[in-house]
């Protein structure tokens, strides 16, 4: 194809829907709805659906009890109220062979939906009832309206149906009809992906997928067709992460760090322990970057007592043999002082100066620590968000660590590690996410990971109980108690009303995960009585909810750690993130709630002492859905499998979440999916920006400017 006409299409992706053909200022208003303001824009608008008509049964060979799909005709739609507040749709859908009755429960809208004469796609479960073929909630589609407007004819007939995101005043045919003008137009358009890197690969050129994500001709090219631009997505991001950290280290000075030091070596030497090996790689791999003369931007992976303490505070007195100063700071207060309880004694016997700096600080012994710090004497400073105000400041901070640095805004990060002039970065995480994943999150980090707990610790049992058999879990925790242990009730959502919980479906269970306290506390102190007067009569019930202040919190905590409560209620999920060895029962209510990946979390606090651990997950039936997710943590400790499971059975939207990330979207990556892509597209990057580090080479240029379009939406976004 002639240069001159390349360049003329490739411009044609900026061009306004405007300039389409059939796109008047009113559609295109509509399309502005959609967020679709230019041709890429419509090219970029995938379907969410296909129908493959290759695969479409005729109603006399669909047999019963298959899931198929059929294509007809509607003849007749009615609407039946048999009793208060229940409604029935019926629809009978005509093919050349037979009739089916399509049938809706509770869903009166569909009858206005469905007319007679349109040509629709049912797709469901057929049964046979009455003397009819019928199905009943199937899943439907309007492939033509009987009252279709002629000049909405669709312009493709193709074998594949594809169905797009619609919105008022656009209807299926005419969306098609905008993307296939848009394909025509830009269909010689210049793919910025250099040809050796799509040869070598494998991929198809961007406008032939552009065409198979729109118009396949079949469900393989379809696929072929994702699988491009997927990876276009895969690797502008890691373009994105890469240059971004390249961006955030201009300006620093990088330190090298001793790693040999004496005082590492005291420190190591009196460990009552030996390393597990996957501890000694990580902290193999922290003290390499530490050494070098790069900055350090490193995440520690894995799973509740896996040991990624004690690394990470090996890597801490690494910097203070190299005379520098560490900030390692936690989401809560609970766990700020727990990273106190177990790091300050050991930097303690190593003869290093610490402090535990919260918010709830006295303000005479937060000057002194100010002081101490300003001067160097000072070495490890660890707390809350408290360690980010301005007049906290560091003689010469050469490490930051940063515990479940998701629950930190990137602002609060950069603003930490800015109090020192090239200080390494380690961040630490308990959520164990697959490496295909950590690469979309955390791909500005490098991963070290942690699978496999020291053996010391004793396996814990998880059961699955409906509401009704609570007793069981109940004489659990009396029996553990009887013999000197403690217990756990965690309640995350008591108190919370019906109605709100309906309305926030996924909101909830979303503050929930981010460690907010939804429950209601007057309710919470209502069940805590409940159950010290008619459960546990003669049990010590202690209450924590995420709205006790700091310090009553901390009591709370103590009595607990000291053997003064027996059973501790609480809300707030994550404050428990707390070591207690003796407590060895643990029981979650409304478990079905909860994120698997947060249970799993949680049930990591029972069973780190001598004694066996037992996890009873509370839900209010122990049928269906909520019960497979349950029975997974019954099955198996291995918290990466878990997460694995928890992704097939959420949206990629809700894992990226992509804007609190500060991500760039992603429409067609599938996590589990595309891991090995994903994979791919790192080196790929890493590759490429190792010939051309600023994408200044004519071969990437396209590639450069997809690089920035990307990088201006994502930052449009991260300002909204
Ligand atoms: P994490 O920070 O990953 O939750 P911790 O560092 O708190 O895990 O370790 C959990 C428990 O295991 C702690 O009591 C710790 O002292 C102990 N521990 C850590 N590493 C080892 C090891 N290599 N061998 C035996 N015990 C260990
Ligand atoms: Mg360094």
């Amino acid at each position: 194809m002639p240069q001159p006409i390349r360049l003329q299409h490739t411009q044609a992706l900026d061009e306004p829907v405007e300039s389409l053909r059939f796109v008047s200022s009113g559609r295109a208003l509509a399309l502005e709805r959609l967020g679709i303001g230019n041709k890429r824009d419509l090219l970029e608008h995938y379907p969410r659906r296909y129908l493959d008509l290759s695969t479409v049964s005729s109603i006399q060979a669909a047999k019963i009890g298959e899931t198929v799909t059929i294509v007809g005709r509607v003849g007749e739609v009615k609407l039946k109220k048999p009793k208060p507040r229940m409604t029935i749709v019926e629809c009978s859908v005509i093919d050349s062979t037979g009739v089916i009755i399509g049938v809706w429960f509770k869903q009166p809208w569909i009858a206005n939906r469905l007319k007679k004469g349109d040509r629709v796609s049912m797709s469901g479960k057929v049964e046979m009832n009455f003397g009819f073929k019928r199905m009943n909630s199937p899943f439907y589609e309007v492939l033509e309206a009987a009252d279709r407007d002629p000049d909405s004819d669709d312009a493709y007939q193709g074998r594949v149906i594809a169905f797009h995101p619609l919105c008022e005043g656009i209807n299926a045919a005419w969306m098609r009809r905008f993307v296939h003008e848009a394909l025509e137009d830009c269909r010689y358009a210049i793919d910025p992906l250099p040809a050796q890197l799509r040869v070598s690969r494998g991929l198809v050129d961007r406008n032939a997928a552009w065409r198979g994500m729109h118009e396949p001709a079949d469900m393989r090219e379809q696929e072929e067709a994702r699988r491009r631009l997927a990876y276009d997505e895969l690797i502008l991001l890691q373009l994105h992460f890469l240059l971004g950290r390249r961006q955030l280290e201009a300006g620093l000075e990088p330190q090298s760090q001793v790693i040999d030091g004496p005082l590492l070596s005291m420190a190591r030497e009196q460990l009552p322990f030996t390393l597990t090996d996957e501890q000694e790689k990580a902290l193999e791999q922290i003290l390499a970057d530490m050494a070098a003369p790069r900055i350090m931007e490193r995440l520690l992976l894995g799973d509740v007592g896996t040991g990624k303490t004690v690394v990470a505070a090996l890597a801490m007195i690494a910097a203070v043999d190299s005379g520098q100063q560490c900030a390692m700071m936690a989401p809560t207060a609970v766990l700020a002082g727990q990273y106190g309880n177990k790091i300050g004694p050991m930097l303690e016997s190593v003869g290093i100066e610490w402090a535990l700096l919260t918010s709830a600080t006295p303000a005479a012994t937060r000057d002194r620590i100010l002081e101490r710090l300003a001067s160097g004497q000072l070495k490890v400073l660890m707390g809350t968000h408290a360690l980010i105000q301005d007049d906290v400041l560091f003689s010469n901070l050469g490490l930051v660590v940063v515990d479940e640095q998701h629950r930190f805004g990137v602002d609060q990060r950069t603003k930490l590690r800015r109090k020192g002039k090239g200080s390494d970065y380690l961040a630490m995480t308990a959520t164990p996410i697959p490496r295909s994943l950590a690469l979309l999150l955390y791909g500005d980090l490098d991963c070290s990971t942690i699978h496999r707990r020291p053996g010391n610790s004793t396996p814990c049992k998880t059961v699955v109980l409906s509401s009704s058999e609570r007793a069981v879990a109940y004489d659990a925790i009396r029996e553990a108690v009887k013999q000197g242990r403690q217990a756990y009730i965690i309640c995350p959502l008591v108190g919370v009303k019906s109605e709100q919980e309906e309305d926030e479906q996924g909101l909830l269970e979303a503050r929930i995960e981010q460690g907010e306290d939804c429950s209601d506390p007057k309710a919470a102190q209502t069940e805590a009585r409940f159950l010290a007067s008619k459960v546990f009569p003669n049990m010590r019930v202690g209450l924590l909810t995420g709205r006790m202040s700091a310090a009553d919190k901390d009591a709370t905590m103590e009595q607990f750690r000291d053997g003064a409560i027996d059973v501790l209620v609480a809300t707030t999920v994550v404050e428990v993130g707390v070591d207690v060895p003796n407590a060895t029962v643990m029981m979650i209510e409304d478990a079905d709630r909860c994120g698997i990946s947060q249970l799993h979390q949680l049930r990591g606090r029972g069973g780190r002492g001598k004694y066996p651990g037992s996890v009873y997950l509370l839900a209010p039936s122990s049928q269906g859905k909520s019960k497979a997710r349950l029975e997974a943590l019954e099955r198996t400790q291995d918290g990466f499998k878990l997460a694995e499971y928890d992704l097939e059975s959420r949206k990629e939207g809700d894992i990226l979440g992509s804007r609190q990330h500060g991500v760039p979207q992603l429409k067609l990556v599938n996590v589990l999916k595309d891991s090995q892509l994903a994979m791919e597209a790192r080196q790929d990057a890493e590759e490429l920006l190792e010939r051309d580090p600023l994408l200044e080479s004519p071969i990437n240029g396209m590639l450069a400017i997809e690089l920035e379009r990307l990088r201006k939406r994502a930052s449009d976004a991260a300002g909204e």
